[in-house]
């Protein structure tokens, strides 16, 4: 087995426990192996196909996909959305887990549409409110929602946060937990093309504790691929 192989099947381990942990069903917490800035080649003859994989630049995930294709690995955008990308992206990712304003909602409606396909977003949360997040404000984001439901483009699945990196994930918690429950308040928003099901939230360093709060996604890259280069 591979390294990558072999540390893929630690987290899913440990992803499987946390959730026996706190009373959930493994299956009901998924994987998304963030491949971001591992080249093409190291995930082919990592052995990991039928995997989840999860990029954050557009171009650099088009490439990949011509390379890998899309039958052996799904494919999630995580990342940053610059809006003049956006005519790129349906059909290419199966969930993008980062839509945090109108405007880039109302674009990817429009591609999709003229695509003839609907796209599955998920609503990128500030759940911290510190201001140098991406992410909509907690406070704000009923009246996103609400311009969102007239876009039959989209399909709007849940919700994402990137909490405040903290070494101890204990620390992160709180911020998992505010994520559900803003989700639990908003489950009454619950029209045509929005539902609030899936919750992105955990990475490397506290996937665990976000699957004990309630996530149904999570987000792991260093700790399948191993440290990254600054990107
Ligand atoms: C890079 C990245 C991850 C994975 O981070 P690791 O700490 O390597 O697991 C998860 N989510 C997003 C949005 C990222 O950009």
């Amino acid at each position: 087995m591979s390294l990558i192989a072999d540390n893929l099947a630690t987290v899913k381990e440990r992803m499987a426990e946390a959730a026996r942990k706190s009373g959930r069903e493994p299956d009901a917490v998924r994987l998304v192996a963030v491949s971001k800035t591992v080249p093409a080649e190291r995930i082919e003859v990592g052995g990991i196909e039928g995997c989840v994989l999860g990029e954050n630049k557009v171009q650099e995930a088009r490439d990949k996909i011509e390379a890998l294709g899309t039958e052996s690995y799904h494919w999630h955008f995580i990342g940053r959305l610059q809006r003049n990308k956006v005519k790129y992206i349906p059909g290419l990712f199966e969930l993008i887990h980062s839509v945090d304003n109108s405007e880039l909602a109302e674009d990817i409606h429009r591609y999709s549409l003229k695509h003839d396909v609907v796209t599955p977003v998920l609503i990128q949360v500030n759940i911290s409110g510190e201001s140098s997040k991406s992410g909509v404000l907690a406070p704000n984001l009923e009246e996103l929602l609400d311009m969102l439901v007239s876009l039959t483009g989209i399909s709007v699945r849940g919700l994402m946060t990137i909490p405040p990196f903290d070494p101890d994930p204990e620390k992160s918690r709180k911020h998992f937990a505010a994520l559900r429950n803003l989700r639990d308040r908003m489950q009454k928003v619950n029209v045509e093309n929005i539902s609030m099901d899936e919750l992105s939230m955990g990475m490397s360093n506290d996937f665990e504790v976000a699957i004990e709060e309630g996530a149904t996604w999570v987000r792991v890259g260093s700790a399948i691929f191993g440290e990254r280069e600054a990107h």
